[in-house]
Parts: structure tokens; C-alpha cells; sequence
């Protein structure tokens, strides 16, 4: 009988547990045992109103991963607990295979499709991480409530090989598949669209940023003007790759840089744990830090949250990493870090609301990963930087972009000016033309901040 393999985050062929599964080749060793219908339910409730480079990601891969598949994807509209079981009697489907979802949203969606399926099995093999969440604990079963010692026992945990590729897989053809009521999309051309988005494009980065780059990752992570990080974030995210091939190419390299980029890798894991222990962190923070009444509301935090939205605070390294994220989806760390405590720290706008934000605009929005690292910036998550420890938006900019080049990328109304004057446009001698002034003062904002932590 055929199985269904009901794509989410998992849009590659290489190291793929469940498609495995969903062939049956894993069990019998018998290449393309069972057809294959390749199934993406776009779900209202998970893409809601995405941003365009977020939006256009996802579909993009799609297209890609449905062009190495000989134009085999069905995508279709719905609810996925009406989409499966239908899809599944229609081609007496023996099984639906999936990779597990371990996010508050998706396991408890995973569990009603399961129920909606009856006597059809879902299937769960692997998962988004080299280990899932919920195996690396303390002696005593107890989760870890900070990364480090967590680092450590991931490491001795160890993880899989990584799944072989399909020896061979016998695709249902969806045009041969009676829909009914189904609503069926259409895929945009794979040849356009975003250039990073799909399964090839992602090795050949990763390719190219191991051969040529993680030896330097350790320095040159934090420099938002090179391209020193892997951007790799969003093939994570959407399972382009899968962290255990990343891995497995990493043991064979002994350098600083190479344990570093693994040490990410475990950030993310980390943070994919603490969701799952404790779903509510997703929007809720874990420790309460700060005076309530720090918080502006209304018109003033609408008006501060759009200025900030726009990259027009007049604070250029925070301006400059808005901009990135508007135009393309993506946003270097060390600046996530500046406009994350920008928002918190100066205009007084409560984390989740930035969170919210960066969800719906990153390509690699990640739920756990975005959360966890906004309550680390606010000061009020695990590893938590005090909150106390507050970003200066001018002093980060000279440090980190040194010569103002990520600026003058991203603000082109800052073009004419040059070096790192350009971190401070009310020095110059007039204020270039079309940029905005500063919306607040970054050391009055400051004693604020302080004043209300000390109170709490
Ligand atoms: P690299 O430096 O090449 O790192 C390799 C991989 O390690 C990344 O692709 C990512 O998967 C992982 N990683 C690196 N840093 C972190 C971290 N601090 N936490 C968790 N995983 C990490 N990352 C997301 O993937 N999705 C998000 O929604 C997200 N939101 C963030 C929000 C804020 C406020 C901040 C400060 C950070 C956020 N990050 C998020 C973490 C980090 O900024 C990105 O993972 C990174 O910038 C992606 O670029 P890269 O792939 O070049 O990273």
C-alpha cells in the first residue's frame, strides 16, 4: 500500500528518517517498497500573515524540493486533520509519516491529526535536532535550566548517523490522486524566488562556509559587515538540512572556529528543550525582572514599534539591522542582540511584542529559538543577561562594524558619510538629508530602565 510522507519542516531528501520510513526501505532494505505521496498542507494558523521574504522562502523551497521530485508535491490548503485522513482514504494510504514536532502548536495539531486518522498510523521518525528534546537531562531526569551544563551532557549524549539517502522511491503521482473538495496550490517557478531557499542551494553553502569559513567562525561571527556566520539558519529552521549532517562533517575538523559553530548548533537544541519543557515560555517570560510600569502601551508603543519596524529610530547599527530584516528576511546575530535591547531597553516596549515581530518577518523565524533569545536579550529567560546589562546601539556599532560599511549597506540615506562617523549622525555637521533624528536619547533611556530594575 502506498504511505503518505507529510512534509513541515523537513524539505530535503538527504538524511530524512521519515521519508525513509514512508518507502518502507528502512525495515525490508528493499528499495521503493511502498508509493510515496508527497504532501505540504499550507495551515492557516502556522504561516498566518508572514512577511514576503518569509512567505516567499518557504515557497520557493517547495518549489524546489517538488522540481527533485519530478513535480511530485501536492500542495493543498486545509486544516491538516482534514487534509490527512481524506488524502488517505482516497489512496488507502497504510500510514502517515512524519518527522515529530516538538513545539507547543505543532504536537498538539500532531495529536488531533492522529485521532483524525483512526486506523491509519502516524508515524513519527527523527526530528528538527541531532538530539530531540526531553533526552538530555540531569542524573536525576531533570531538565537542564541553563545552557552550559547542557552543552556538555549534548555532547556525551552524542547522536545518530545520519539516514542514507533513498535508494529509491516510487512517487504517487498527484495529478492521479482524486481531491475532491481538496483545494490544491499551485507552486511557483523553482528557478526564481529566493536564491538561498531549497536543498541544494543549502549544502552548497554549507559546503562552501565549512571549506572556507568556520576555521575563522569564532572571530568572525560577531562582524555583521563580513559574511562570517553561515546563514544557514533558515535551511535549519525548515529542515533543508539537517543539524546531524552538519555535525558529522564537523567531527573531521579539530579547529576553535569548528567547536564554536557546534556550540550554536547546541544553542538551538538548548532552546528547543526549554520550549518543550515549559510551552508557555514561548510567550510568557520566565522570571519577572522589572517594574511594571516601565512599559509605555497604546499609541506611544504603536508609534515606537513602527519607527523601529521602519529601521527610523535614528540610531544607525538598530536602523541598519531593521532594514536588513525588511528587505531580506535575515538579520546577523550581534544586531538581533542591539535591536532586540533597543526596543526592550530604550523605547519600553515589552519583549513579546518584538518576538511577534520578528516571527512574522524572519525567514527563519523559529518559535523556540526567537522566544528564548528575545528573553535572554529582556533579561528574562534561562541564561539571561542581566538586566542590568543594557546595550549601547553607538558603542556596538563602532565596535562591530567598525568602518560603518554594514550601515551604509543597509541606511543609503548615510551613504555620503564616511567611516565610523556614521554611527553617530547628530556629530555631523548637518544631519544628512532624509535620515531621521534621534527618537530618544539612549542614556536618559538607560537610567529609566535601571530605575525600574532596581525597583522591582
Ligand atoms: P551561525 O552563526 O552560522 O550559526 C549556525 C546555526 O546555529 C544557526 O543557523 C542557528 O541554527 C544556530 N544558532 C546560532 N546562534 C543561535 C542562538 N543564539 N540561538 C539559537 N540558535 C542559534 N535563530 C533562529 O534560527 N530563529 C529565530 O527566530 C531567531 N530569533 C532570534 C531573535 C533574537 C532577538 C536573537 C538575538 C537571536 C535570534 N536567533 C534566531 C539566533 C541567531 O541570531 C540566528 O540563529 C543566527 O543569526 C542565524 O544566522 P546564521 O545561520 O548565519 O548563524
Amino acid at each position: 500500500a502506498p504511505n503518505i510522507w507529510w512534509v513541515r519542516r523537513d524539505l530535503r531528501l538527504h538524511d530524512n528518517p521519515a521519508l525513509l520510513a514512508a518507502t518502507g526501505e528502512h525495515l525490508t532494505g528493499e528499495a521503493g517498497k511502498h508509493p510515496v505521496l508527497a504532501v505540504f498542507v499550507i495551515d492557516d494558523a502556522l504561516m498566518g500573515p508572514a512577511g514576503k521574504p518569509r512567505h516567499d522562502y518557504l515557497m520557493t523551497s517547495l518549489a524546489r524540493l517538488d522540481a527533485a521530485i519530478g513535480g511530485s508535491l501536492l500542495l493543498v490548503h486545509g486544516t491538516p486533520e482534514n487534509v490527512l485522513p481524506q488524502l488517505a482514504t482516497t489512496i488507502g494510504a497504510a500510514g502517515v509519516h512524519i518527522a515529530t514536532d516538538y513545539g507547543p502548536y505543532g504536537s498538539q495539531r500532531d495529536e488531533r491529526v492522529a485521532e483524525a486518522l483512526g486506523d491509519v498510523e502516524l508515524v513519527r521518525s527523527g526530528s528538527p535536532y541531532a538530539v530531540a528534546p526531553g533526552r538530555v537531562t540531569k542524573d536525576d531526569g531533570s531538565p537542564y535550566k541553563v545552557y552550559t551544563p547542557f552543552g556538555r551532557a549534548w555532547e556525551k549524549h552524542g547522536w545518530r548517523d545520519a539516514a542514507p539517502f533513498p535508494a529509491h522511491v516510487t512517487w504517487v503521482d498527484p495529478d492521479d490522486v482524486d481531491l475532491g473538495r481538496l483545494v490544491r496550490r499551485d507552486l511557483p517557478d523553482p528557478a526564481e524566488g529566493h536564491p538561498r531557499a531549497g536543498e541544494e542551494a543549502a549544502r552548497k553553502r554549507w559546503e562552501e562556509f565549512r571549506t572556507d569559513a568556520v576555521a575563522e567562525y569564532g572571530t568572525e561571527r560577531d562582524r555583521p559587515d563580513h559574511e562570517g556566520t553561515s546563514q544557514l539558519s533558515a535551511a535549519l529552521k525548515w529542515g533543508e538540512l539537517h543539524p546531524r549532517t552538519l555535525l558529522a562533517d564537523l567531527a573531521r575538523k579539530r579547529t576553535d572556529g569548528a567547536a564554536v559553530f557546534r556550540s550554536e548548533l547546541a544553542w538551538r537544541e538548548f532552546y528547543a528543550d526549554v520550549l518543550w519543557q515549559d510551552p508557555a515560555s514561548a510567550r510568557e517570560s520566565l522570571r519577572d525582572v522589572v517594574a511594571d510600569d516601565v512599559w509605555i502601551g497604546g499609541d506611544d508603543e504603536r508609534h515606537a514599534l513602527d519607527a523601529w519596524a521602519a529601521g527610523r529610530t535614528g540610531y544607525p547599527f538598530v536602523d541598519a539591522g531593521m532594514r536588513q530584516l525588511a528587505e531580506t528576511g535575515w538579520m546577523h546575530n550581534r544586531v538581533r542582540m542591539v535591536v532586540a535591547s533597543f526596543l526592550v531597553k530604550d523605547l519600553h516596549v515589552r519583549w513579546q511584542a518584538g518576538a511577534r515581530h520578528f516571527m512574522l518577518h524572519l525567514v527563519d523565524g523559529d518559535l523556540a529559538s526567537n522566544s528564548h533569545n528575545w528573553q535572554w536579550v529582556a533579561g528574562t529567560g534561562t541564561d539571561a543577561a542581566p538586566f542590568f546589562r543594557i546595550f549601547n546601539p553607538v558603542t556596538q556599532g563602532v565596535k562591530f562594524d567598525p568602518q560603518g560599511d554594514y550601515v551604509r549597506r543597509w541606511v543609503p540615506e548615510l551613504r555620503g558619510v564616511t567611516g565610523k562617523a556614521v554611527h553617530e549622525p547628530w556629530k555631523l555637521d548637518a544631519q544628512p538629508a532624509g535620515y531621521p533624528e534621534r527618537m530618544i536619547d539612549h542614556k536618559q533611556e538607560r537610567e529609566v530602565t535601571l530605575e525600574a530594575y532596581g525597583r522591582r
